[in-house]
C-alpha cells in the first residue's frame, strides 16, 4: 500500500460505527494502521463490532454514545484521551432522519431532532475535539454531508437542509483551523446500500432511476464512501479542506 494511505498510530473516532458507512470506515481505517474507536447508542453492539476488529489483529474499543447528548459526546473524547491520549481522526457519521414526506409536515418536534442529532451534535463534537488537534499539532475531520443537502427533495427536504448544514460547518470549520493543521472535509454520498437507506433502496422507481440513469448504473456500497474517509484522513488527502467530495456514481451529474 502506498505510504500516503497509512494511518499507523493514529486515534479516530468514529461516530455511528457499528453497521453500514461508518462500519466500513472504521474496517478500513483500522486496515490503514489506525487504532479506532467504535460507537453508537447501542453500547452491546459496539463491544460485539470492537471485538470482531479485535480478533482480527487491529486496535479497536467501544465507547457508547448518542451523538445528540452533549454529555455523551464529552464522555466519548475524555474516554478516548485517557485510553489513547489523542485524537488525530474525527469522523462525524452518525445522523437520524425520522420523516419522509414533504417539509410542510414536519413536526417542530421532528425538525428539532433531525438539527440537534445532526447539526449541533456534529458541531458539538467538533469543538469538543479542536482542542485537543491543536495541542497535538493537526488533524482531519470529516463529516458525512450527502447529495441530499446539494438538491431539492419532495421526501426529505429537512434531512437535506441538515446535511447542507454539515458542508458548510466543514468549510467554515476548515477556515478556522487551517492554520493550526486541522483539515475539515464532507463526503456527499449518493444512494448507498445500508439500513438507513432501505425504504429508498426498496422503492422500485427510485431504484429503476438508479440502474438506468446512474453513470455507474449501480447502488454505491458502504465500502465506496470509507475509500474516500481513507483519502480524506490520510497524507493522501494533505492539500484538501473545506470540501465536499461528492460520491455519487455519477447521480448529481447525470
Ligand atoms: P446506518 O447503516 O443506519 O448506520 C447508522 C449508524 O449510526 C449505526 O451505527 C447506528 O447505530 C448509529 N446511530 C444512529 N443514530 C445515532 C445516534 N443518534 N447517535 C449515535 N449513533 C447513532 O446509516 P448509514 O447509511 O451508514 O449512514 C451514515 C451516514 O451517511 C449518515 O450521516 C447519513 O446521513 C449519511 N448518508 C447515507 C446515505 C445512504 O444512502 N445510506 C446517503 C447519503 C448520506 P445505533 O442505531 O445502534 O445507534
Amino acid at each position: 500500500m502506498s505510504s500516503l494511505f497509512d494511518l499507523t498510530g493514529k486515534v479516530a473516532i468514529i461516530t455511528g460505527s457499528t453497521k453500514g458507512i461508518g462500519k466500513a470506515i472504521a474496517e478500513e481505517y483500522a486496515k490503514a494502521g489506525a487504532k479506532v474507536v467504535i460507537s453508537s447508542r447501542k453500547a452491546d453492539v459496539c463491544e460485539q463490532v470492537a471485538n470482531e476488529l479485535r480478533e482480527q489483529g487491529f486496535d479497536a474499543m467501544p465507547i457508547a454514545c448518542h451523538v445528540g447528548d452533549k454529555a455523551q459526546l464529552q464522555n466519548l473524547v475524555d474516554q478516548t484521551l485517557a485510553a489513547w491520549g489523542k485524537i488525530d481522526i474525527l469522523v462525524c457519521n452518525a445522523a437520524t432522519n425520522p420523516v419522509y414526506g414533504p417539509t410542510h409536515n414536519v413536526s417542530d418536534e421532528a425538525f428539532d431532532k433531525i438539527m440537534g442529532t445532526n447539526v449541533k451534535g456534529t458541531f458539538w463534537l467538533c469543538n469538543m475535539a479542536i482542542p485537543h488537534m491543536v495541542k497535538q499539532g493537526g488533524g482531519s475531520i470529516v463529516l458525512l454531508s450527502s447529495i441530499a443537502g446539494l438538491r431539492a427533495s419532495a421526501n426529505i427536504g429537512v434531512y437535506g437542509m441538515s446535511k447542507a448544514a454539515e458542508a458548510g460547518l466543514a468549510r467554515n470549520l476548515s477556515l478556522e483551523w487551517g492554520p493550526q493543521n486541522i483539515r475539515v472535509n464532507s463526503i456527499a454520498p449518493g444512494l448507498i446500500r445500508t439500513d438507513f437507506a432501505q425504504a429508498l433502496i426498496e422503492d422500485p422507481e427510485r431504484l429503476k432511476r438508479v440502474e438506468e440513469k446512474l453513470p455507474l448504473r449501480r447502488v454505491g456500497e458502504p465500502v465506496d464512501i470509507a475509500g474516500v474517509a481513507l483519502f480524506l484522513a490520510s497524507k493522501a488527502g494533505a492539500y484538501v479542506t473545506g470540501q465536499t467530495i461528492v460520491a455519487d456514481g455519477g447521480d448529481t451529474i447525470a
